[in-house]
């Protein structure tokens, strides 16, 4: 049993399942979540609830949190209410997308409370969340680094990406902005490809032997699009957040990036058609509306 207090705030999507790994491995929980549901689920599992992020920070040393958005993770952490104000908490670690700006606008804030900020953002999804196979981008002194790395490890494959706050937040924006960059041009060679009579599967068969292989071709598309579920797990809503983090982050550093700008444009309209909860994975629906037809359904081959 670990004699660290550990705190979490935010038990959604993705922090429900790493919430529910950290207690599984033997720490104790002290949880907070304004959707009381999901607290009440922890709690079924053993973690202590708590009224706020401010609660949290006065009973826990270290404190999680997975948040929607980079505004939410401000509140939380430097807000009346927030962490800044604990007596215990001594660890920040965001493994929330917020970009790098806020990281380090938090940690600069935190430090004047000697409260470390480390930014650890996730890649995997709700699957890898749950099974423990998340990417984890983490920054922060080595020190504070070295204190959570086990806990972090519990969640998946931890990689360092420098001591500087942000640069975590700086390796997901990319990541995510090619992963979605993939979704949608092999979306479009997929509707592309089924117009002119290919079949799907045999489609996404040549991909991933071949050269087109990539992170759509190999998951997203078998397990969500093929199958029309639509349902990999990751909202329309998100996407356009971490894409446009993405660009404007570029944009303040003189990085021209117009095909990113282009796939901003099809979220947008993903997002303006479907809604910002759909998945993001309606990208291809969309694709599809222009060329008028539809995917043929196939089950999930990689089932
Ligand atoms: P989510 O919306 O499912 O969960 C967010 C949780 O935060 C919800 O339970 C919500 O009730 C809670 N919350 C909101 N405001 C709060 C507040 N003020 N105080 C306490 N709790 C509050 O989001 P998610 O999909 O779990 O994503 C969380 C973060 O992880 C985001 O930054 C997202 O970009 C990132 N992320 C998501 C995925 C994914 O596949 N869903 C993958 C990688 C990274």
């Amino acid at each position: 049993m670990s004699q660290t207090s550990i705190g979490f705030i935010g038990l959604g999507t993705m922090g429900e399942p790493m919430a529910t790994r950290l207690l599984a491995s033997g720490h104790h929980l002290h949880v907070f979540d304004l959707n009381t549901a999901a607290v009440d689920r922890l709690v079924a599992l053993g973690a202590s609830v708590c009224t706020s992020a401010l609660d949290v920070s006065n009973k826990a040393e270290i404190v999680f949190a997975s948040l929607p958005t980079p505004n939410v993770v401000e509140k939380v952490a430097l807000g009346p209410d927030g962490l800044i104000h604990g007596e215990k908490v001594k660890v920040f670690v965001d493994l929330s997308t917020t970009g790098p700006r806020m990281a380090k606008y938090i940690s600069e804030n935190l430090a004047t409370a000697d409260i470390i900020a480390i930014d650890s953002p996730v890649s995997g999804g709700a699957a890898g969340a749950a099974k423990g196979t998340l990417a984890l981008m983490v920054a922060g002194p080595a020190q504070a680094v070295q204190l959570v790395q086990p806990m972090l490890q519990t969640l998946g494959k931890v990689i360092s990406c420098g001591e500087l706050a942000g640069l975590g937040q700086t390796m997901k924006l990319v990541n995510n902005l090619v992963s979605v960059t993939a979704l949608a041009v092999s979306s479009e060679a997929l509707v592309m490809g089924v117009k002119a009579g290919l079949d799907p599967q045999v489609m996404l068969e040549v991909f991933n032997a071949g050269s087109g292989r990539n992170s759509a071709t190999v998951d997203k598309l078998p397990r969500a699009v093929l199958p029309r579920t639509f349902d990999f797990g990751f909202t329309t809503a998100l996407s356009l957040k971490d894409t446009r983090l993405c660009l404007d982050e570029a944009e303040a550093m003189g990085v021209p990036m117009p095909v990113g700008s282009a796939v901003r444009q099809v979220l947008n309209m993903t997002n303006a058609t479907f809604g910002p909860d759909a998945d993001f994975t309606r990208i291809a629906c969309l694709i599809e509306q222009w060329a008028g037809i539809e995917v043929p359904t196939r089950k999930n081959v990689n089932d």
